[in-house]
């Protein structure tokens, strides 16, 4: 194998300029850190900053007055040297295409951390959904899977949950793709509901693995879960399973905020109350059991950990100095800005990246298409048993190799996940 340098050309895709960059910017900041520690490898650095490939899609659909709306959508397959591309489709109105090849990107990234045989993929339709009828979501999902069909499949890329899509979601996109191919094909898909082949306990599983490594991390800081005053951003699919669970475990989550409001109780909140609130009105505004409290003060709540569980680039520079947790778990992709994770450091708050932190989802996604293929569906103990071992065995190798080379967690992830991207690049060759 030749060592020779590659040519170091432009990192920045003609399609996207300096100040359209947003979260892709920061993901090539990541990479730019770990760059240094990747030794021979580092001559591949470049596959990690292009996206292998860049779909855009229009999404024409009826509405339910007659007239016909357009939305744009995205499928970005960012590296498969390790697998199939694999990673959610988020709904959102301000989705863009720097976000999701930074999403995307960040799923390499994480699959290549916890060692799933995938590389990483990302999708988005820039659409709000609370404004669509249901059958008007139906419509959009349809024709949305339809048009990225050329692209994905159970072999190539695997879609999943993520903002705003659901198992009702996947169990449209798993239709409207076996139509298109006159076959069921249940493994195009993870997170779809278990009637359709989807896994027992895939909804907890982000959750399960923020919690399973937040517990980790205590444990090496000498921090006591039991009585911990936690802070939770987001209180979805990520931020709500993750607050039961440390709620279970004696924790006591004293401020929550979602995109309908913020709320405090220093006592602890009674999280399956609150859970029950959201699930009846959408979001945790107006919970009887909990004051209200400037959305912006929530970034200066006392507290011991922070659990950023909505969107990315919500911990910034103007106000990670403000923060008083000592820990913050990275339930959402791409939470902190670089230069607030360099406040955090030298702030000494520990910070566990999203790129192990929220890894449980995917794994346990992984599980599911695993279980498909076989047809055979293992215990929902079983399922939870192996999860857990892989999350404690993933984030041990990162701590270890973060206390090796005196770098952060984040930094750390990268390179065992970037050494692995490109390990297999390299074993690869370049085609033709
Ligand atoms: P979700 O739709 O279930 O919940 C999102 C939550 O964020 C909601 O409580 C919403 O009110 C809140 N939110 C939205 N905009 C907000 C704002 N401006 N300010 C405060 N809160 C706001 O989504 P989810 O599946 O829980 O995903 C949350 C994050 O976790 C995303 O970054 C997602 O990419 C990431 N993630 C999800 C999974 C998964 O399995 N669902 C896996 C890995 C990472």
């Amino acid at each position: 194998m030749s060592q020779a340098p590659t040519p170091s050309t432009h990192a920045l895709p003609s399609y996207l300029n300096a100040d359209q960059l947003g979260p892709w910017g920061n993901y090539l900041k990541q990479v730019d850190r770990v760059t240094p520690y990747l030794g021979h490898l580092s001559r591949w650095v470049e596959t990690l900053k292009r996206p292998k490939r860049i779909l855009i899609v229009d999404v024409p659909i009826h509405l339910d007055d007659g007239t016909v709306a357009h939305f744009e959508g995205y499928r970005v397959q960012h590296n498969t040297s390790r697998g199939p591309g694999k990673g959610g489709v988020r709904f959102h109105q301000d989705v863009t295409l720097s976000e999701v090849m930074a999403l995307s990107a960040w799923m390499s990234i994480k699959n290549a951390a916890v060692n799933v045989p995938y590389g990483g993929a990302k999708g988005g339709v820039r659409v709000d959904p609370k404004k669509l009828s249901l059958g008007e979501l139906e419509r959009v999902t349809r024709r949305y899977t339809s048009e990225i069909g050329i692209i994905i499949g159970p072999n190539k890329d695997i879609p999943a949950p993520d903002v705003n899509t659901n198992e009702q979601t996947m169990a449209w996109m798993m239709d409207t793709y076996s139509m298109n191919e006159g076959a069921t094909a249940t493994g195009v898909v993870t997170g779809k509901p278990v009637i359709l082949g989807g896994s027992l306990g895939r909804r907890d599983a982000t959750g399960r693995g923020v919690f399973t490594i937040g517990v980790e991390a205590a444990q090496r800081i000498g921090m006591e879960v039991r009585g911990a005053r936690i802070a939770v951003q987001g209180f979805g699919n990520v931020g709500g399973i993750a607050a039961r669970l440390f709620a279970e475990a004696g924790a006591r989550i004293v401020a929550v905020q979602d995109h309908g409001g913020t709320i405090c109780r220093e006592a602890g909140l009674d999280v399956p109350a609150l859970l029950e609130h959201v699930r009846l009105t959408g979001s945790v505004a107006g919970f009887a059991g909990a004051d209200k409290m400037a959305d912006d003060a929530f970034w200066s709540v006392s507290c011991d950990i922070l659990i950023p569980a909505a969107l990315e680039s919500q911990i910034t520079a103007a106000n990670a100095g403000r923060i008083t947790a000592r820990m913050v778990i990275e339930g959402a992709n791409g939470p902190t800005t670089p230069e607030a994770d360099d406040i955090l450091h030298e702030r000494n708050v520990l910070v566990l990246p999203d790129v192990i932190a929220n890894a449980g989802g995917v794994t346990v996604s992984y599980f599911e298409w695993v279980q498909d293929f076989s047809s055979f569906f293992w215990s929902e103990d079983d399922i939870n048993a192996r999860l857990v071992r892989i999350m404690k065995e993933a984030f041990a190798a990162v701590w270890q190799v973060a206390e090796e080379n005196k770098v952060s967690l984040r930094t750390a992830t990268f390179i065992v996940a970037c050494k692995r991207i490109l390990q297999a690049r390299e074993l690869r060759g370049l085609y033709p």
